[in-house]
C-alpha cells in the first residue's frame, strides 16, 4: 500500500482545502499556486494510476468521466472554454503521481500552448 499522495489527504480531511464539486469517483478544487485565471484541479478520488496513461490503459470509463465533470466545471467557471492538461512523467512537470488534469481558463493569452 503506498502512501497517501497530497490529494488523497485532501479528500480525507488532513489537509485542508476546498472541494469546490465532487461526484462518486471524482473531486476538484482550486489550485495552490494558480498559472491562469481560473486554474482547477479533477482527480479521480482514487490514487490506483499515477498519470493519465495509467488511467486510460486501466479504466477508460473513469478518464472519460473526468473529461465530462471538466467540461462541467469550464461551464460554471470560465464559459465552457478551457485547456485541459496533464502533465505526465517528471521530465514534463509532474509532480504528484496520482493523476490530475489541470483546468486553465479565463483569459488566456492567445497563440500560445501552455502556461
Ligand atoms: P503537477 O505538477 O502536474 O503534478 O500538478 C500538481 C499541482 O498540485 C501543482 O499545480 C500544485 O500547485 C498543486 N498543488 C500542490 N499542493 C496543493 C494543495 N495543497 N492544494 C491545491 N493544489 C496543490
Amino acid at each position: 500500500m503506498s502512501e497517501p499522495s497530497i490529494f488523497t489527504r485532501i479528500l480525507t480531511g488532513e489537509i485542508p482545502s476546498e472541494i469546490i464539486a465532487q461526484t462518486d469517483r471524482l473531486f476538484a478544487i482550486r489550485d495552490i499556486a494558480p498559472q491562469a485565471p481560473v486554474h482547477l484541479l479533477v482527480i479521480p478520488k482514487t490514487q490506483e494510476y499515477r498519470d493519465v496513461v495509467a488511467l486510460a490503459a486501466g479504466d477508460p470509463a473513469l478518464l472519460a468521466e473526468l473529461v465530462a465533470f471538466a467540461a462541467q466545471l469550464a461551464e460554471e467557471h470560465c464559459d465552457g472554454q478551457f485547456r485541459l492538461i496533464f502533465n505526465t512523467g517528471a521530465a514534463a512537470g509532474q509532480t504528484v503521481f496520482h493523476v490530475h488534469a489541470h483546468i486553465l481558463g479565463g483569459g488566456l493569452a492567445e497563440g500560445t500552448l501552455g502556461g
